[in-house]
């Protein structure tokens, strides 16, 4: 008997540590020590988006820090790569009109790792307050959906205003993944040459502090976007928002290979936007539920979203995205 006893009361208990216990404890100390290595390398990305930004102030004595031009000088390290950072600037403004320190916090959304760095600039550096994104790929790109190109509007696109809503909510989800949302506008001047009166094939419309070129009220705007206004000058017209707009620098400063895209109209400044996109080698994903045509001919929405497919857009709906 006295064997069964140890085998009972001593060795199953053991066993038991052994196999449940352990490998909990092996995770743990695992996880912990991944966690710690994050915060390492989030803290030498923060000095080095710090000591980045010095030296650019230092070099071209700016006075005006464009956080967004420093962000992605070196690729983030592998353990938190693949998570969305975010980071902030605070620019201390001492009472003497002495040298400024811009303090910077850098955190990784999804696990709530911090890091903080700061640098000294000059007396006479502003910082423009702004938020710093992430490498991410991604960015949602919305095409033209101003007053006069929805129901009522100078231009209108046939059932133009159901869209909104569905934007939105792409909104909502970017907004999420605190991922990049571009908004493009035509903003034309009065005698632009797209318009009859001057020689071109469209009604007057979106001219420049117009009520017919602003956004909807329906179209939640309220948050963080970054307008691209197209078409600007009297004798250009524009309807890719790629075309003598700064958009494609911009998506580059924040590592994005990959657009969604949604918008008006279908047969025009959405096929156009889409087709630039496609030819400068970005990724392109294209919002079905989220256009909408002209159709001056029946097919011109048709058609341009099957030329669109074949060029290689990938048609995807909000139904596809979790
Ligand atoms: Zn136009």
């Amino acid at each position: 008997m006295p064997n069964v006893t140890i085998e009972y009361v001593i060795l199953i208990p053991l066993l038991f540590t052994q196999v449940i216990v352990f490998p909990y404890v092996a995770a743990t100390m695992a996880s912990s020590w991944q966690n710690s290595q994050r915060n390492i390398e989030l803290q030498d990305a923060a000095d080095h988006l710090v000591s980045t930004i010095q030296q650019l102030y230092l070099t071209i004595n700016s006075e005006n820090i464009l956080v967004g031009t420093v962000t992605h000088k070196s690729p983030l390290p592998i353990t938190i790569s693949s998570y969305p950072y975010n980071a902030t600037g605070l620019l201390s403004d001492p009472a003497d009109n002495s040298a400024k320190v811009l303090t910077v916090t850098l955190t990784l959304d999804e696990l709530g790792n911090t890091a903080t760095a700061s640098a000294v600039l000059g007396s006479n550096v502003t910082w423009i307050p702004s938020t710093l994104r992430s490498n991410s790929t991604d960015a949602l790109i919305i095409v033209d959906i101003q007053n006069d190109f929805l129901p009522g509007g100078n231009l209108a696109v046939p059932n133009g205003d159901q869209i909104i809503p569905v934007m939105n909510d792409y909104m909502t989800l970017f907004r999420e993944k605190k991922l990049p949302i571009f908004v493009t506008r035509d903003w034309h001047p009065e005698e632009h040459c797209s318009f009859k009166n001057h020689g071109g094939i469209w009604p007057s419309h979106c001219v420049a502090g117009t009520k017919g070129a602003d956004f909807p009220d329906t179209l939640d705007l309220s948050h963080e976007i970054d307008i691209i206004s197209k078409a600007t000058s009297p004798e250009k017209e524009a309807y890719s928002g790629l075309e003598g707009t700064d958009l494609d620098k911009k998506l580059k400063i924040l590592n994005v290979n990959r657009v969604w895209i949604g918008g008006l109209a279908t047969d025009y400044c959405v096929i156009n936007t889409v087709l630039d996109f496609i030819s400068l080698e970005y990724k392109v994903n294209l919002l079905i539920d989220g256009i909408r045509a002209v159709n001056v001919n029946p097919d011109d929405g048709q058609n341009a979203e099957r030329e669109m497919i074949t060029l290689g857009a990938r048609p995807v709906t909000r139904n596809d995205i979790s």
